[in-house]
């Protein structure tokens, strides 16, 4: 019979994100929602300027921010950024400074 293991440590906290979609890039392919590990996007209704049905957020608390939207989207224009861990720091500096890489106003 086999025991069950427990891990003698507490396992580390998951880490969180903040996910941005550049919505007028986007081509409504998908990608991103089908392999979204923490199901946190699905398709809009909204058409953008092209026709494309962008995706959005459905559940922000539970976006890990792996990036792996970013990994499988073909039009960069999905990506998150991290509220904890590392990177955390950085990225804000970059957001409080308009040093991401695209306009706020593109970005929802
Ligand atoms: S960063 Fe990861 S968890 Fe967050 S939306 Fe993208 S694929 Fe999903
Ligand atoms: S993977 Fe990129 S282009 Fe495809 S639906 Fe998601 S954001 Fe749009």
């Amino acid at each position: 019979m086999r025991k069950k293991r427990t891990p003698i440590v507490d396992l580390p906290p998951l880490p969180r994100g903040r996910v941005r979609i550049i919505e007028e890039r986007c081509k409504g392919c998908a990608f991103c929602i089908e392999f979204c590990p923490q199901s946190v996007l699905v398709a809009s209704r909204r058409f953008n300027s092209k026709g494309y049905h962008p995706p959005e957020i459905a559940k922000p608390e539970a976006c890990v921010c792996c990036n792996l939207c970013w990994l499988v989207c073909p039009e960069f224009a999905i990506f998150s950024v991290p509220l904890t861990g590392r990177g955390f720091q950085r990225a804000r500096e970059m957001e409080e400074t308009g040093r991401l890489l695209v306009s706020s106003k593109e970005v929802s």
